[in-house]
């Protein structure tokens, strides 16, 4: 005959209670004891008591419950997720059964297992662990009994652990892949080092632990973060770029990324530049995405490093899409921008009380085609405009500008070099702007803003535009002159 296992009547559950309302009837102890078992839980407890004894009271304002202090009556039970019968009294019970089935609630009436609905369980609580050991009301003492054991074998710090745990499994789901690693990383998790520090009460040192081990387990797989170095000064660089810089293998660079800040990587990662620099071969973006493919194939810890912030004309949106086609994880880590740097360097405000409220950030080179882009309708009505890339087109933005209706009065300001110590400042108006593009002398990154929110900037360090519009004519004429 084939060995049958017998069924459960009662199927064990975990309810969602967390802020919803638990009703108890009852004064007396029944109802003291499932206050307790509740109370475990974040449940909103409402005990309905014209009488208390004075245990129940104690605990009743010893744990923030809330009490009823009237005569029972059906809606007392409304909108409660659970119902508690414990009057002790069974006709009481069962006439409170009664008013919760008819108001679909569940209800458990205590000792009286016919009147039940469900079950409550004997609990070893270690939240969020939890451990409900039921016996169909068959035996409370065996119940008892069993969790005694349970409480002896699972540590205290099995809560703690388990919480931690819960904050690693979004790294754990991105770094590790499915299967044998990923559930290796978790064996160990809760069985060795995080697990020991836990139980030793140092949750920092298990929190450290932990990581320590998601990267031995991930140093196989392959992972590029895109990371942002900032404007150039190195200490605008944030502590998780400062990190992963130094957890790299390899450290892709651009052009523009400051050598300080490559140089924050171990001693024995590889460098590779990809960008255009005076002298250097450079890469071109699909030869850059298939670096970043076969780095990751060959399971290094890669850190892309991007100047300004990666996702602002970074073409990181291609990097990422190579990837993620190649199955490669990564994670990208924003950087300061070129234009919160220049703002900063400017103490511009970028949005304005009652002056302007939006910003845009733009390269300007969508400005060469017939129509007008629908940034420029957004500078007319009163937006702060960031223009990357922008020095050599400078004479275009300004004019379609002011042929669309910006006014040639409206403040630009302009910095070379934002952040750093060797930064130069211009400001003037737009009608300057065009002279921008005529100056040899500017050699580094160049960031223009332009909008009414540029008037409110600290001007006193910063050069005129038109000045040097007006030497360039003075030494045109000169040149003409000499020659
Ligand atoms: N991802 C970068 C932008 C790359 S495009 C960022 O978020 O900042 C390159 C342009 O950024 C440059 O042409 C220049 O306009 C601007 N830029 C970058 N660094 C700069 C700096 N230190 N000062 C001024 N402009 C800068």
């Amino acid at each position: 005959m084939p060995h049958t296992v017998p069924k459960l009547n009662a199927f064990p559950v975990f309810m969602r209670v967390e802020g919803q309302a638990v009703v108890i009837v009852g004064g007396g102890e029944e109802a003291l004891a499932k206050a307790r078992l509740i109370g475990q839980s974040s449940a909103s407890l409402r005990i309905v008591a014209d009488r208390a004894e004075p245990a129940l009271l104690a605990w009743i304002s010893e744990n923030g419950a809330s009490r009823i202090a009237d005569t029972y009556r059906s809606e007392h039970l409304a909108g409660a997720v659970l119902v508690f019968a414990a009057t002790g009294d069974e006709a009481f019970d069962r006439r409170i059964a009664q008013d919760a089935r008819a108001k679909n609630i569940p209800v458990n009436a205590v000792d009286r297992p016919e009147l039940c609905d469900f079950f409550t369980p004997a609990l070893v609580n270690r939240a969020p662990v939890a451990v409900a050991i039921g016996t169909e009301g068959a035996g409370p003492v065996l119940a008892q009994m069993i969790r005694a054991r349970i409480d002896q074998l699972l540590s205290p710090s099995l809560g703690p652990l388990a919480a931690l745990a819960a904050t690693f499994r979004g790294a754990a789901e991105k770094l590790l892949p499915k299967g044998n690693r990923r559930r290796r990383f978790w064996a160990d998790f809760f069985a060795g080092s995080p697990a020991r520090a836990a139980e030793a009460g140092d949750l920092s040192a298990a929190h450290d632990a932990a990581s320590k081990l998601l990267l031995s387990n991930t140093a196989f797989s392959g992972h590029i973060a895109l990371v942002g170095a900032g404007p150039g000064a190195e200490d605008l660089l944030t502590l998780r770029a400062q990190r992963l810089l130094m957890e790299a293998d390899v450290i892709v660079f651009d052009a523009l990324v400051p050598e300080a800040v490559v140089a924050m990587g171990r001693r024995d990662a590889e460098r590779l530049p990809v960008g255009k620099r005076k002298g250097c071969h450079s890469k071109s973006q699909s030869e850059i995405n298939a670096l970043l493919v076969s780095l990751g194939r060959e399971g290094r810890r890669v850190v892309r490093l991007k100047s300004g912030d990666p996702l602002v004309f970074g073409r990181a949106g291609e990097e990422m899409a190579a990837l993620r086609e190649a199955g490669i994880s990564y994670e990208v880590v924003p950087g300061v921008t070129a234009a919160f740097a220049a703002a900063a360097d400017f103490e511009l405000p970028l949005t304005l009380r009652g002056v302007t409220s939006s910003m845009v950030f733009t390269t300007g080179h969508d400005l060469k085609g017939g129509s007008l882009p629908d940034w420029a309708k957004l500078a007319i009505s009163g937006a702060t405009v960031a223009v990357y890339m922008g020095r050599t087109v400078a004479a275009d933005v300004a004019g379609r500008l002011i042929e669309a209706g910006l006014s040639p009065d409206t403040a630009v300001a302009v910095v070379e070099n934002a952040s750093l110590v060797g930064r130069r400042r211009f400001h003037g108006t737009l009608a300057d702007l065009p002279s921008l593009e005529a100056r040899s002398d500017l050699t580094g990154p160049v960031m223009t803003i332009i909008g009414d929110a540029v008037a409110g900037a600290n001007f006193e360090r910063s050069e005129p535009l038109a000045a040097h519009r007006h030497n360039e004519a003075v030494l045109a004429a000169v040149e003409g002159a000499v020659s």
